[in-house]
């Protein structure tokens, strides 16, 4: 039984994601509660274990203490205290939701709440061991969405043999991060794997065996098409999840809306990473989920901290062991693999009146543009040469203005003209 005084001080963590792992590792005595039974993974690598690179254990984030596999089911406001579904009770002096997101189900037609078999999202590493048990040479699989993950769990599945189809609504790939351009090579790349894509493609439902337990057999399109699937990931983005401080009567809008220091509407509750609403904004990289745990633990030490935002640096890392993901920075989509490589950052996609710079080496496949907005620094795609990507971003990041006199082009020499 704990007292009272106990209770006030204590920290509570409802999810071992990277958020709620980073507050571990930051915030001495903190209570963390996760869902998943696997001890807190860097998620953004789950494409490295699924192509069969990396085994679990490698992912591992730094150990912490975690009370794996409960989950909580409810917020008790008034006794400050949260219900988790192996029948404990918490009480907290503060706590934290770190919730992160789910993956969304579209509205296919055969794709009911429960999943058909071959029908596997990908967000946690259950998914991702699921999927790579299913996955053989020659096997169908189908992965619908050309987002940055549908991309890399479409490139994983070649790598183990499947042959895969990547349908893609949009009218080309990575839509939030690649202009048209770096897209195409991106595709082409996909191409020489093996993967066939399919851009402007709209999935319309998903034709299951009939029995107790439906099987995916195709995926329908909205032409009528239809593509044998024994396997299918659903890689159609994520939704934060909200759904505990709903019940509890927090303010939510898109994610859980949280001032500068990631407070929630009862000043007893902090709500950082992907659940998690700032200005406006919900992130949904990792970057952006690491520097606001941050900024929580100090405020959570009684320092005087605030966040501003992050213009999160987002690693993609197919192959190469080397490029970890950034623990933060500026926001970055990135992929690096044997023969690919790309990074692309901020706005790329231009606005009347920016000055966009390109330069394109079809030879050595390499390709970089930036965009100009006013005197700074917007965005950028660099793909097959990544040697500038360091001070672009860095500049992109810090919003510095560019020099008056410079000219454009320096920005994409290696040294980004500085
Ligand atoms: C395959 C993949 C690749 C990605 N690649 C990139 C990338 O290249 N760059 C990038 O920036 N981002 C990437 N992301 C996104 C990134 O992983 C997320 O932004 C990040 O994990 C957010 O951290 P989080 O702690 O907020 O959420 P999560 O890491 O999702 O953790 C939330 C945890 O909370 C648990 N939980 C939820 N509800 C409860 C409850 N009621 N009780 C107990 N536990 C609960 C969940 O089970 C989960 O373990 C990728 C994501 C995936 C799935």
């Amino acid at each position: 039984m704990r007292t009272q005084s106990e209770n006030t001080a204590r920290v509570v963590v409802i999810g071992a994601g990277m958020a709620g792992a980073r507050l571990a590792a930051r915030v001495p005595g903190v209570t963390v509660v996760g869902e998943e039974p696997h001890a807190p993974y860097n998620r953004v690598l789950l494409a490295e274990v699924l192509a069969g690179r990396y085994e679990p254990d490698v992912i591992a984030l730094p150990p912490a203490e975690v009370r794996r596999g409960v989950r909580v089911v409810r917020i008790d406001r008034a006794e400050r205290r949260v219900l988790c579904d192996d029948g404990g009770v918490i009480g907290y002096g503060r706590l934290v939701l770190a919730t992160g997101s789910n993956p969304v189900l579209p509205p296919l037609r055969g794709l009911g709440r429960t999943l058909p078999d071959g029908v596997h999202p990908f967000r946690t590493l259950d998914d991702c061991l699921a999927l790579r048990a299913a996955v053989r040479p020659g096997v169908r699989a189908v992965v619908i969405g050309g987002g940055l993950l549908g991309v890399s769990a479409a490139r994983a599945l070649a790598e183990c043999g499947a042959q895969v189809v990547l349908a893609q609504q949009g009218e080309h790939l990575m839509e939030r991060q690649l202009d048209a351009e770096a897209a195409g090579m991106l595709r082409r790349h996909l191409e020489a794997l093996g993967v066939e894509v399919h851009t402007e493609c709209r999935v319309r439902g998903l034709r299951c065996t009939d029995g107790d337990t439906p099987a995916v057999r195709a995926v329908e399109l909205a032409d009528g098409y239809e593509l044998e699937a024994e396997l299918t990931v659903l890689a159609c983005g994520v939704r934060p999840r909200t759904g505990l401080a709903k019940a509890a009567g927090l303010e939510v809008r898109k994610g859980v809306v949280v001032d500068d220091e990631l407070r929630t509407s009862d000043p007893y509750i902090h709500a950082v990473g992907d659940c998690a609403e700032h200005d406006g904004t919900v992130y949904g990289l990792a970057g952006a989920a690491l520097d606001q745990a941050d900024v929580l633990a100090e405020v959570l030490a009684g320092r005087p901290a605030g966040y501003g935002g992050t213009r999160a640096l987002t690693r993609l890392t197919l192959r190469s062991p080397s490029v970890a993901p950034a623990p933060s920075g500026a926001a970055v989509a990135s992929g690096t693999s044997g023969g690919l490589d790309l990074a692309a950052f901020g706005d790329s996609r231009p606005m009347p009146g920016d000055d966009v710079v390109r330069l394109a080496d079809a030879t050595r496949g390499a390709y970089r543009t930036v965009v100009v907005r006013g005197d700074r620094l917007a965005g950028g795609v660099l793909f097959g040469d990544l040697a500038a990507v360091g001070t672009l971003a860095r500049t992109w990041q810090d919003d510095e203005p560019l020099p008056a006199d410079m000219s454009l082009l320096h920005l994409l020499t290696n040294d980004g003209g500085f």
